[in-house]
């Protein structure tokens, strides 16, 4: 037996949820986005599902670039743009769209001759305060991008900060910082991230960005993906490697703070902090065995950790371990673990816990 902790990606689930976050915006374009190795799914696996969207949206050039080679033809947006002039040539080849976000990167097209024409967005910042030209400086970027021969279409976007506060304050004020920032701007314009699309109809316009939805994620902090008509992508699992019979005042595993109140079973899973399962998860964190939830106990290890058997007396050596997915919300063990569901995604570290077979 091979070391059995794994990821599955289930496909028609990544391919369901698009559908979901379409009909929430039937009258916009969709931008999916797939950073962070498709936020731990597999990029190229989790593009092709995604072959319906309009778009797809990475973090750097690298990863376009692993799409272009893999045969994918959507258009392609770098949102945080290039970070060099020596990019520009492979985003003009592969015609890629990078986001403009920042003065440096004006200058650097400005003093560029591109290879081919350039579609591109303009970042601005309505009131997010991390990437974006502020407000009062949209026209003069605006201007400046669109006296560019080279650049033949310029689409505007901003990012918003707290999407998933339904009743917030701060939504309204950055569509309206927004929308006014870029009033008499001929372009298409884009601000929702999956919170947004589900929670906020007003911020639809003409570009939805959705990630963690499409992998079937809640982005609320209450409540899971099932609630919103969502089927999850990943399931993270393992098996149990060992099941011990420990003694009343037994202690379990480093630092031994997990002591036994009374004579016990204790299954060992094969996954830990190495395979992207988080170290800070508690004692009584949740996990399936057999399909039925069972309770982490003592710190996670690397490769391992350790599983209260008292409801299982019978699971044996080889039985099925789930960490989370199917049958066990990963919002519900981010919660657990004082984390984000998107962490616990990207983080599954795909060496060290390939693809089931
Ligand atoms: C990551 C990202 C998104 C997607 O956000 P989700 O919360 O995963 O839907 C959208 N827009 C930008 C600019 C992003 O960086």
């Amino acid at each position: 037996m091979a070391r059995p902790a794994c990821v599955q990606v289930d496909t028609a689930a990544l391919r369901h949820n698009l559908q979901i976050a379409r009909r929430h915006a039937p009258h916009s374009q969709l931008l999916a986005v797939v950073k962070a190795n498709g936020y731990g799914h597999g990029l190229q696996q989790v593009a092709r599902s995604l072959s319906a969207a309009d778009a797809l949206g990475v973090a750097s050039l690298e990863e376009a670039l692993t799409l272009r080679e893999a045969g994918i033809r959507q258009p392609i947006t770098l949102l945080e743009g290039f970070f060099e002039a020596d990019e520009l040539d492979a985003i003009c080849e592969q015609q890629l769209s990078p986001v403009i976000h920042q003065p440096q990167q004006l200058e650097i097209l400005e003093a560029s001759r591109l290879r081919a024409p350039l579609h591109v967005w303009l970042k601005i910042d309505s009131g997010m305060h991390r990437l974006g030209f502020p407000p009062q400086a949209a026209q003069e970027a605006w201007q400046r991008l669109n006296a560019l021969p080279q650049i033949c279409r310029v689409r505007l976007m901003s990012h918003l900060a707290c999407a998933d506060e339904p009743d917030g304050e701060v939504t309204r004020h950055q569509l309206q910082h927004f929308l006014s920032a870029t009033e008499g701007m001929e372009a298409e314009r884009s601000l929702a991230n999956s919170a947004a699309l589900l929670a906020w109809p007003q911020t639809r316009l003409d570009w939805v960005r959705p990630g963690l939805m499409l992998y079937g994620i809640s982005p609320f902090a209450e409540g899971c993906g099932a609630d919103l008509g969502l089927q999850p992508a990943m399931t993270f699992s393992t098996r149990l490697i060992a099941v011990r019979r420990l003694r009343r005042g037994d202690a379990v595993g480093y630092g031994g703070d997990w002591v036994c109140p009374e004579d016990m079973p204790v299954g060992i899973a094969a996954a830990g902090y190495g395979d992207g399962y988080p170290r800070h998860a508690p004692s009584g964190t949740p996990l399936l065995v057999n399909g039925r939830r069972a309770q982490l106990i003592g710190r996670v290890s690397m490769d391992m950790l350790c599983i209260d058997l008292r409801d299982q007396p019978r699971a044996a050596v080889g039985d099925p371990v789930t960490l989370w997915g199917q049958g066990l919300p990963v919002e519900t063990v981010a919660r657990a673990a004082a984390t984000i569901p998107y962490e616990l995604c990207c983080r599954v570290a795909p060496r060290r816990a390939p693809a089931c077979t």
